[in-house]
């Protein structure tokens, strides 16, 4: 016999019982973007590698060893997208959505990058995305974190904590990064590969460093705020006077730097310590520079991006009562006409209930047989149909998760008994 083939390494199948938690996820970020008026854009899960070059930057992780790059049948070099800003950025250029205009965008769906698959890190995962153009003051990074916050409350997750951080303006960085390469390279032999590595390319990111050893060497490295340009210490100070007064609680960490070549100004991370060494649910900050670098408009802007993934397994660690999409009722009918009876019945109340998930069996099979797959089916309730039901015009009702009797209702009579027993 063949093999039998198998998914992609780090690329999941999300089945039928994850899948409700997904929905449940998904509508709840929809419905909290969509009351601080942000609207959705739909972008292309491919673009030109070029554009991820010039956007993420040359020397990053992800552009250096995590991209699924291939060319196409032109021969022209493409890229599935790592993360969703640059495309973001690329149509609302290519679209005139951003010269002179506020844009508050957000995206949704999923991103590769070719890294080491591990609980909470995968090839294919699923983000959302939020972009902010056209403003420039600390109220829209607040406004950001307070959606967020208010998020967190609406999935009902605790012990999400936010992280701070100012990069400050391209010079202030550039003072602080020759600071930060004379130090480390008075202890160069303390590094590792990857910090020497970086030291040469992109020093910043060696505070991002998880080995331990880096860490403790980078204690007394010099830090950051101390570069930092009046106007982006001000900002910082503004955002976090508008947070204290929100009740928004942040740690700012001095060390906290994005991956992505692109940030300056405000950056942050909503991280948890429940999900082992994949704690980051949602990270961003401002990118004021990276619209003009891609061919448009100086235009400030915002984004953030929020991984599903970490955020579902977050919220299955947390939350015992999660909501279900078992059927209400599994409609059980022995014989042709009340068969034909059956397919009838449930279209009835799916007309006058049409929030009820019913399932109607088909496939005929003994009483027996049926009653366990309604049972299996996770329904609430059978609603049964024979011949005598269908004579005398009244279906049974079983309970099949809990200990009472069946009753018979008339067939009139369902919907109203229906609504009322699932507080419709
Ligand atoms: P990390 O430091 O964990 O690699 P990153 O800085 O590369 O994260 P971003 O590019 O900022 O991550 O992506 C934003 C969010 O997307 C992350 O905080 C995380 O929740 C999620 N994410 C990033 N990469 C992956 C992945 N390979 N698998 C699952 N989720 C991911
Ligand atoms: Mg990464």
């Amino acid at each position: 016999m063949a093999d039998t083939l198998q998914a992609i390494r780090g690329m999941n199948d999300i089945l039928p019982q994850q899948s409700y938690l997904w929905q449940f996820v998904e509508s709840g970020v929809r419905s909290v973007l969509e009351s601080y008026g942000y609207r959705e854009i739909r972008l292309p899960i491919v673009e030109k590698t070029e554009l991820f070059k010039r956007s993420i930057g040359e020397v990053t992780d992800i552009v250096e060893k995590e991209m699924y790059t291939f060319s196409d049948r032109n021969g022209d070099s493409l890229t599935l997208r790592p993360e969703g800003t640059a495309g973001c950025v690329r149509a609302c250029i290519q679209h005139g959505l951003i010269a002179g205009q506020v844009q508050r965008l957000w995206y949704s769906g999923p991103m590769f990058r070719h890294e080491r698959p591990q609980k909470g890190r995968y090839r294919q995962f699923h983000q959302v995305g939020v972009e902010v153009f056209g403003l420039r003051g600390p109220d829209i990074d607040a406004e950001l974190l307070m959606l967020t916050a208010r998020l967190w409350r609406r999935l009902g997750l605790t012990q999400v904590n936010l992280q701070l951080n100012s990069l400050g303006t391209a010079p202030a960085r550039a003072a602080f990064r020759d600071a930060l390469v004379e130090y480390l390279r008075a202890h160069e032999e303390r590094l590792d590969d990857d910090s020497r590595r970086r030291l040469e390319t992109n020093p910043l990111r060696i505070l991002d460093s998880k080995n331990p050893d880096i860490q403790s060497l980078l204690a007394e490295a010099p830090v950051l705020s101390d570069y930092l340009d009046a106007e982006s210490s001000d900002h910082f100070a503004q955002l976090c006077a508008q947070l204290d007064a929100a009740a928004i609680a942040y740690r700012v960490n001095p060390r906290l730097v994005r991956g992505l070549d692109y940030y300056g100004g405000t950056v942050f991370e909503w991280v948890t310590d429940q999900l082992g060494a994949q704690g980051t649910v949602c990270a961003g900050g401002r990118y004021d520079a990276l619209v003009e670098y891609l061919g448009g408009k100086p235009t400030p802007a915002i984004g953030f991006a929020l991984g599903l993934e970490r955020l579902i397994g977050l919220l299955e660690q947390q939350q015992s009562e999660l909501p279900a999409d078992d059927p209400h009722l599994y409609i059980v009918a022995l014989g042709e006409s009340a068969q034909r009876e059956g397919l009838l019945l449930s279209e009835q109340l799916r007309e006058a209930l049409p929030r009820l998930r019913i399932v109607t069996h088909c496939g005929g099979g003994s009483f027996k047989s049926q009653f366990k797959k309604a049972d299996r089916s996770g329904a609430r309730y059978a609603l049964v149909l024979g011949d005598d039901e269908v004579a005398s015009r009244q279906a049974g009702l079983k309970p099949l998760r809990e200990q009472s009797e069946q009753r018979r209702v008339a067939f009139e009579a369902l919907p109203q008994h229906l609504a009322e027993l699932f507080n419709y």
